[in-house]
């Protein structure tokens, strides 16, 4: 049965290490890796989650969206795993748009972001994809894959101004 697990919040190292890569993703451990996020991101209204948010240093992240609390205007997909993600290639063009966290609760950052990427990845079934991502989705992948490199959403904005509470977020929205 999949475990709802605890989210590293702000200030746990694992947060800031480079995540590794995974070997073999048909790996029992790796597939109840899977499971446990997809219940935890679901069960946090997340948008996307990544192994290092769950104390596991791995290269694998989940991206979920949904319309939901969190983010009202989010697309529909169904939720996917995505292993050892490399991106391809960015558009120079970038957009802002405002972020949050499960590792930073509170807070939402106004982040820039290119609006088109491309990105290679293993599925959990371990079969190879390039995909290309636009708009919310290539803002989701970018700030998964930040994780598995350390860095989060506040180390991407351009000024601390940038920065609101959830709550006067939503009261925007
Ligand atoms: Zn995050």
């Amino acid at each position: 049965m999949p475990i709802l697990r605890q989210i590293a919040q702000l200030g746990q190292p694992v947060l800031r290490g480079v995540a590794g890569i995974i070997a073999d993703p048909s790996d029992p451990t790796v597939q109840a890796l899977i499971d446990d996020m997809l219940v935890t991101v679901a069960d946090a209204n997340g948008v996307g989650i990544a192994a290092p948010q769950l104390y596991e240093p791995l290269s694998l992240l989940i991206v979920a969206s949904r319309p939901n609390p969190r983010y009202p205007d989010a697309p529909m997909m169904a939720p996917m795993a995505v292993i050892n993600p490399e991106i391809l290639w960015m558009s120079d063009e970038k957009e802002h748009g405002w972020e949050g966290c499960l590792s930073i609760p509170g807070l939402r950052g106004l982040v820039p972001r290119h609006t088109r990427i491309g990105v290679r990845f293993l599925t959990r079934e371990g079969e190879t994809r390039e995909e290309e991502y636009t708009n919310f989705l290539a803002r989701v992948f970018q700030h998964e894959i930040d994780h598995l490199h350390g860095i989060v959403f506040i180390d991407r904005v351009e000024s601390t101004l940038d920065l609101i509470t959830e709550k006067e977020y939503l009261r925007r929205v």
